[in-house]
């Protein structure tokens, strides 16, 4: 359902900009996080030495110790956070959250100021008051703009604080002063809120070039895989093509009658691999345009024997014995008859690649019945065998052992099974070498006369 995948990225991005934000937000304000603690702490001290030839020195220190251990408190946190190198997004999310906590508990201890110590004060306390309450707010604002919300939570406390000192016288130039505070407050959070939506638009346009980034690097993967598996499985019919027109032109330089075999015969197998080629291509561009490869009923002994006669001339040259023990009684598949040739090329030619250097070399392909409903067929040799550096991922595209080698057919030939149905996996030869055994489910015996 196209619909539904949409939606999901959708989801996924609004996610990732909301996370990619709160981590960027936690970043800005922890960058003056120190300068911010400093400057409360300094306020608090300021206002302590202030008072010591007070009555209600004894008071303010209370609150200094309050608003000291509160600043410990969030110094700690910190610190303690940094030390923390996972920072996913439930992490971040924490973060803010704890942010806000400590802001408005910060917040709310400095707006106790005015209540608990100016509420009867002269109008030069008034004064000085307003003055710490605007400093307060500038700082902690440009502090926390980033985190409009924290800046909220520890502006609004100490905003309603001064408030109170200020209206309560209720003349004219207080009221005044009241309003300015507020004036000043509002464009203050209106900048922390306007900051806050640039990020936003920053980060989510950042993430849209790396995702675009991040897609023609795939793309630029995916090309090269369907170049590799292109250049594969071009190579076989052609390479084996370009041997029976050679050994056609070595035959054509031979009487008549000295010729080991007639020149018909490579001629026609030249002209078989290349129908082959014909076949492949078509196939890959079936698969390009997103067709499903046809299948149809055919017998995959036919199939297996129309191989090994097709890689007769590479047989000969490496001296390979092959046998051949095609006994399963049914073996009809309903299968694509491209992929099929694909499948079988692949394995044998893996095989001979692995018997190169062999004493022995002897390939044998054999069919057995699987209960009533499939067919197993091994392919072993005695080659080098499988190398335990690729053992566990042999089936993964890309993986080879060859210097010359693309690493796709095996890759291949794991995708054709499974679109197939069936299955297949690798177990040592006893006598050296390596068994490719695959199980394909067959028809039942009454359909199997129709297969070709
Ligand atoms: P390529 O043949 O291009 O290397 P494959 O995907 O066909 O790609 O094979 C991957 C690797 O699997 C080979 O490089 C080789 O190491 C190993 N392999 C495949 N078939 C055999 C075999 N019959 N015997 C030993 N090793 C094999």
């Amino acid at each position: 359902m196209p619909g539904t995948k949409l939606l999901i990225a959708r989801v996924d991005l609004s996610e990732q900009i909301a996370s990619r934000l709160r981590a960027e937000q936690l970043t800005a304000v922890m960058r003056l996080f120190w300068a911010g603690t400093l400057s409360s702490f300094c306020n608090s001290l300021v206002f302590l030495f202030s008072s010591i030839e007070e009555d209600a020195f004894l008071a303010v220190l209370t609150w200094a110790i309050v608003v000291w251990s509160l600043l410990g408190l969030i110094a700690l946190r910190q610190w303690r956070r940094r030390s923390i190198s996972q920072r996913g997004p439930s992490n971040s999310r924490r973060g803010v959250q704890h942010l806000i906590f400590y802001a408005i508990a910060l917040g709310v201890a400095w707006a106790a100021l005015p209540f608990l110590f100016f509420a009867h004060a002269s109008l030069g306390g008034r004064l000085l008051i307003a003055c710490l309450t605007t400093g307060m707010l500038g700082g902690g604002v440009f502090m926390l703009a980033s985190v409009p919300a924290a800046a909220v939570a520890f502006s609004g406390p100490i905003a309603i604080g001064a408030l109170f000192v200020l209206l309560r016288v209720g003349d004219t130039q207080h009221v005044l002063i009241a309003v300015v505070l507020i004036g000043y407050l509002a464009v203050l959070l209106l900048g922390a809120f306007n900051y806050e939506k640039e990020l936003k638009t920053l980060i989510a346009t950042q993430i849209a070039s790396e995702q675009k980034a991040s897609a023609s690097a795939k793309n630029l993967g995916a090309m090269a895989d369907v170049t590799a598996a292109l250049a594969h499985e071009l190579s076989q019919p052609l390479s084996a093509a370009t041997a029976h027109v050679q050994t056609a032109e070595r035959l054509s330089r031979v009487p008549a009658e000295e010729r080991s075999l007639p020149i018909e015969v490579p001629l026609r197998d030249a002209v078989t691999q290349l129908d082959n080629l014909r076949q492949v291509i078509a196939h890959l561009r079936n698969s390009i345009e997103g067709r499903l490869p046809e299948k149809q009923l055919l017998h995959l002994h036919k199939v297996i024997r129309s191989v090994l006669e097709t890689n007769q001339h590479r047989c000969e040259q490496l001296n390979i014995e092959i046998e051949a023990s095609l006994t399963a009684q049914n073996d009809a598949v309903v299968a694509n008859p491209v992929q099929m040739r694909q499948l079988f090329s692949n394995l044998i030619s893996n095989a001979f690649d692995a018997m190169e250097n062999s004493a022995e070399r002897r390939l044998t392909i054999s069919s057995s019945a699987v209960e009533d409903n499939a067919i197993r067929i091994d392919v072993a040799d005695s080659g080098v065998g499988i190398s335990p550096a690729v053992k566990t991922k042999l089936f993964e595209p890309l993986v080879t052992t060859k210097a010359q080698g693309l690493g796709v057919g095996l890759s291949i030939i794991h995708s054709i099974v499974k679109e197939h149905r069936g299955q297949i996996w690798i177990e040592p030869n006893p006598g050296g070498g390596a068994v490719f055994a695959l199980i394909l489910p067959v028809t039942s015996l009454d359909e199997r006369d129709e297969a070709v």
